[in-house]
């Protein structure tokens, strides 16, 4: 895992547009009710995982990892957080990531689009970033998810979650591991 570096916003106008980019969200219209009972039941968990969730042969398999992390391999300890909520709203979601004792970025590449949206939003936020294809090995030069069987992703994914398992200091469980194979997509 790895910081991700000085967020503060320049001073400098110059270098300011330079290095960032000003945004308007549209705040949404209506409340999400099973989204928020969602957020407050995870609130009690102690990691918070957000993922970048790119489209890409990268974010797919962070995204698979993530799931695979949170929903079978640690799932007393860690809460998936929905990186869209959580960036274009202040509700559940984002209290998430704002309140939680430990956030953890899980990137599909070095961009780091998670830990760059957010953030954005929440000031000061210093996420531990984990650069997921770094964890593994592929054929470098794939980029898109049809360029590789969906088998393999699902091998690539849960080698990065238990990678995640490990490092957060709880044992790899078989049989979870077995049940995120059927469960990650
Ligand atoms: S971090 Fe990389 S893989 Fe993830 S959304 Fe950004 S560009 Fe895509």
């Amino acid at each position: 895992m790895s910081c991700s570096g000085n967020t503060t916003v320049p001073e400098n106008p110059a270098v300011r547009e330079k290095e960032f980019e000003t945004i308007y969200i549209r705040k949404p219209v209506g409340v999400c009710q099973l989204c928020e009972d969602y957020s407050a039941r995870e609130s009690v968990k102690p990691v918070a995982i957000m993922c970048c969730e790119g489209s890409c042969l990268r974010g797919e398999i962070a995204r698979q990892a993530s799931n695979i992390l949170c929903h079978s391999l640690l799932r007393d300890k860690t809460v998936r957080v929905c990186l869209g909520g959580a960036f274009t709203k202040d509700t559940g979601q984002r209290n998430l990531v704002r309140n939680a004792p430990q956030v953890i970025a899980m990137e599909g590449c070095f961009l780091k689009c998670a830990t760059r949206m957010m953030q954005g939003v929440l000031e000061g936020l210093e996420p531990d970033v984990v650069i997921t294809d770094s964890l593994i090995e592929f054929d470098r030069e794939l980029f898109s998810v049809d360029e590789m069987p969906e088998v393999e992703i699902m091998r690539l994914a849960l080698d990065v979650a238990e990678q995640m398992a490990a490092k957060l200091g709880e044992p790899t469980l078989a049989r979870a591991a077995g049940e995120a194979c059927c469960a990650c997509s």
